[in-house]
């Protein structure tokens, strides 16, 4: 798959795609990310990207025309392949859309920086906006890895262990369980003893039980939209009652 991610700052995102998964991932040919300075596109003498906002107010805005230049030179007009804008005012990046870009050949990120971008980019050139939570950021070159990171996982051979992506967090609308590793005990505190049974069915049982207790604790809204067996079913009424009768016990005291 490739990406195209058009910047102010290419140099901020070199570190971390050479590192790592993403790093091997295009060694191997399974990505191929390139790279765009915004700012080669703008045919002024000084190379300006940006310029004071229509009707007053505090900070620059990004221009359009260098942004056009660079995605319409590189991906054609109108650009071959979904150009995503990375805005915090785009609807909130999650796994089911890491997943759908996952089956598109390329895609294109926009990074924006300063008050912004003109909306004129937005309106003509962009086919989605998204955000990567209810927080602002200096500018869009975290957002862009982010996407790129997470698409990324979704592609055949990226993982090293591709069974080990099917347990994460949301894959199967659950949070993960929890991991543990050697040693067995670290000052004082053990490894759940179940995990050093050996016994592969009760392990899966007790991880199965751990994804759907966490995910009941911290993100009860996943629950309603996983896909959860009888059993599952029962475990939870289980964590249920115990939990009124705990509930009416405190209000006994
Ligand atoms: N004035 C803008 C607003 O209130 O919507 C915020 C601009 S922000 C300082 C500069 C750039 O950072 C944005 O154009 C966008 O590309 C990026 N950015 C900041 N926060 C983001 C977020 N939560 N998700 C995605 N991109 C973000």
């Amino acid at each position: 798959m490739r990406f195209d991610i058009f910047t102010l700052f290419p140099e901020v995102l070199k570190p971390y795609l050479q590192t790592s998964i993403l790093q091997r991932a295009q060694q191997r040919g399974l990505i191929e990310v390139h790279l765009h300075n915004i700012r080669d596109y703008a045919t002024d003498k000084h190379r300006i990207t940006d310029d004071e906002p229509y009707g007053g107010g505090g900070g620059m805005v990004m221009k359009p025309e260098p942004i056009f230049a660079a995605v319409e030179s590189v991906l054609g007009s109108p650009p071959v392949c979904p150009v995503i804008l990375l805005t915090p005012q785009g609807r909130v990046f999650n796994h089911q859309i890491a997943q759908h870009y996952a089956t598109y050949p390329a895609v294109a990120l926009i990074c924006g920086r300063y008050e912004g971008i003109d909306e004129r980019v937005r309106e003509h050139l962009v086919t989605d906006e998204l955000s990567i939570g209810d927080y602002v950021l200096s500018g869009g070159e975290l957002p862009a890895l982010v996407v790129l990171d997470a698409v990324s996982r979704f592609l055949p051979g990226v993982l090293g262990d591709p069974e080990g992506a099917l347990d994460d967090s949301f894959a199967s609308g659950l949070l993960e369980y929890p991991h543990y590793t050697r040693p067995a005990e670290f000052r004082g505190w053990k490894v759940p003893e179940v995990l050093l049974s050996g016994d592969h069915a009760r392990i899966a049982r007790w991880r199965r039980e751990q994804a759907l207790l966490r995910t009941w604790q911290r993100r009860p809204d996943l629950l309603e939209r996983a896909n959860l067996s009888q059993e599952d079913l029962a475990f939870l009424e289980r964590l249920r009652t115990m939990e009124a009768r705990t509930k009416e016990d405190q209000d006994e005291v």
